[in-house]
């Protein structure tokens, strides 16, 4: 009683090399770079610059300033409010830099309104962020 049947001579011709090949298939798949499948789209963090220091951050890493219909200039703490926005840092910095420099006025396309400024940056700095 053998449990074992010898292997029939044309079978063993046939895959003496494929093991082989699949062996350095598997190799070359491996270092290969994987191909991006197309149409699926990797999920990517959305970035924005700050229109002060011009540092691009995630999105939520910054705060959004917003110009409403009526003219009025506020921090939009939920980055949803309707109107022309701006990002910047979350530091009163970058807020003065982009008043001063007058980067927020052409990002929000009209200029701050002066007495707006006061109320910004208590918004600013009431921020939790930090100083960050
Ligand atoms: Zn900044």
């Amino acid at each position: 009683m053998r449990k074992t049947s010898p292997p029939e001579p044309e079978k063993e011709g046939l895959e003496k090399e494929k093991p082989e090949a699949a062996a350095r298939a598997a190799l070359l798949s491996a270092l290969a770079p994987k191909p991006v499948p197309t149409g699926l789209k990797p999920r990517k963090i959305p970035l924005r610059t700050c229109v002060a220091c011009r540092t691009e951050r995630p999105k939520r890493d910054l705060v959004r300033i917003v110009r409403t219909p009526t003219g009025q200039v506020s921090l939009d703490a939920a980055g949803r409010s309707n109107g022309r926005g701006a990002y910047l840092c979350p530091r009163l910095e970058c807020l003065k830099a982009a008043v001063k420099r007058r980067a927020l006025d052409r990002a929000l396309g009209a200029p701050l309104p002066p007495d707006n400024l006061a109320a910004l940056e208590a918004e600013m700095a009431a921020l939790p962020f930090g100083a960050g």
